[in-house]
């Protein structure tokens, strides 16, 4: 299988069927689900009925058991669990940082691995996806870029970082609804049920791997969890982050809708070349158009250019004044993102002083552009911004700038 975009640097693996020969429903669309109810012998109007309700259960209550969707007979319940599953990903391994920061290894059903991230803040709680185990890019300051193995994600296992989190959350609406109550019965709470106080208020597509070379699963994964009857969460609490893959941005406008993040990073041809290699391949000057053209892009909804700092390679006064210079001339409704750099081991870079960052910051703002720095969460478990890893070795130098140049080579 071929990673889909515009180019395909990296051979990707399939993606295995979980639970035996069961069909995992996570992932699936309506049709889907009603499609294999069909496929499995119901007829068209029992098929419609049941999928809305496995629907129901699977997105808006987080359900993994059929036994548990009380609405559904008795005696069909033994019949979809000989067929089915609803899936979540093994954890492997979860951790804490000591600021509240959540990391997960997970591993999907043919044991490879990746790594989702919740990050609590007081206003909102933000859960970072991945897209892919690894990524075929190789930023030069990323860790997951250093990661050789790559195949995409599949939209199940997409969406099911997602599930995963609000069962680790404990956040699913309580009560049953065969029990909910009348809506003009007041005295009686016992079932009721509510969506309402939930920590998991946002999702960045901002983990493992580039979302925008696995785009159709990306965009299955998110349509989800944008659906009005299940997770139901806003487009707007929704970002996508591209290192710049340029003719795929236009479509993810159109058919996805999320917010969009442009991972930017350097101001001229020879450092972005260095950093963010996939520069190249598509140039800022594209890169920056394409962003001037993104569907629904508007003073209200800016995009973020994400711009980490890296001593004395892209964090002087000169290259704030220019990145301000680029963000008018393409007249871009913009905010700017300042990621102090955060290390991993044998990372070819330092983090700029936190004095630097902050001119930095004050000439994008004197500008009339927000430049806020974002602070560091979870670095003590690896969770921050471009710390993760899910392969557990540690490649050498000399591995790594091979690994470097076999992504560039394939890159063309
Ligand atoms: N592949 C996508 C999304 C994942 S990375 C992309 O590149 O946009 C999320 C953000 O973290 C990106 O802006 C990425 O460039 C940045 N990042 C990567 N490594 C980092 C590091 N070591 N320190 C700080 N930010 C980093
Ligand atoms: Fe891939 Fe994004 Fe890391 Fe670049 S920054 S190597 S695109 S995950």
């Amino acid at each position: 299988m071929q990673i889909p975009g515009h180019i395909d640097p990296i051979t990707t693996g399939t993606v295995p069927l979980r639970g035996g020969n069961r069909v995992d429903l996570v992932g699936l669309t309506r049709e889907g689900i009603r499609g294999a109810l069909e496929e499995a012998g119901l007829d068209a109007k029992a098929a419609k009925l049941r999928g809305k309700q496995i629907w129901h259960w699977i997105y808006h209550r987080g359900v993994t058991e059929f036994d548990a969707m009380t609405d559904i007979a008795k005696t069909m319940r033994p019949w979809l669990t000989e067929r089915f599953i609803v899936g979540r990903p093994t954890v492997v391994t979860a951790q804490v940082s000591n600021d509240g920061t959540r990391k997960w290894l997970l591993a999907a059903a043919d044991g490879q691995e990746y790594e989702m991230v919740f990050i609590p803040d007081a206003d909102r709680g933000t859960l970072c996806v991945s897209s892919q185990v690894g990524c075929t890019l190789n930023c030069r300051f990323c860790h997951t870029g250093t990661m050789r193995l790559v195949r995409n994600l599949s939209a199940g296992e997409i969406v099911g970082q997602v599930l995963l989190a609000r069962d680790a959350l404990g956040e699913w609406p309580k009560g049953t609804m065969a029990s909910a109550p009348d809506a003009d019965d007041e005295d009686d709470d016992a079932g009721h049920y509510t969506a309402d106080g939930r920590m998991l208020t946002n999702i960045v597509m901002m983990g493992m791997g580039e979302p925008l070379y696995n785009f159709d699963e990306v965009k299955g994964a998110l349509k989800i969890v944008m659906d009005g009857d299940g997770l139901a969460l806003s487009k707007r609490r929704i970002t996508l982050s591209t290192s710049g893959v340029v003719p795929m941005m236009a479509r993810a406008g159109e058919e996805i809708g999320v917010n969009l993040a442009v991972s930017l990073h350097a101001v001229n041809k020879e450092v972005r070349d260095e950093i963010v290699p996939l520069n190249r391949k598509y140039g800022i000057e594209e890169l920056l158009a394409a962003c001037a053209a993104y569907p629904g892009a508007n003073n209200a909804r800016r995009i973020t250019f994400e711009y980490v700092m890296l001593k004395d390679k892209n964090d002087s006064d000169a290259d704030a004044r220019e990145l301000v210079r680029l963000l008018k001339q393409y007249k871009l409704p913009a905010k700017v993102n300042l990621i102090p750099f955060n290390p991993w081991p044998g990372a070819p870079y330092e983090c700029s002083s936190p004095e630097r960052v902050r001119a930095f910051s004050n000439r994008i703002f004197e500008a009339g552009i927000s430049a806020p720095i974002r602070t560091p969460r979870g670095r003590d478990i690896m969770a921050a911004c471009g710390q993760l890893k899910s392969a557990a070795t540690k490649p050498t130098r000399a591995e790594l700038d091979r690994i470097a140049e076999e992504k560039q080579a394939a890159l063309g």
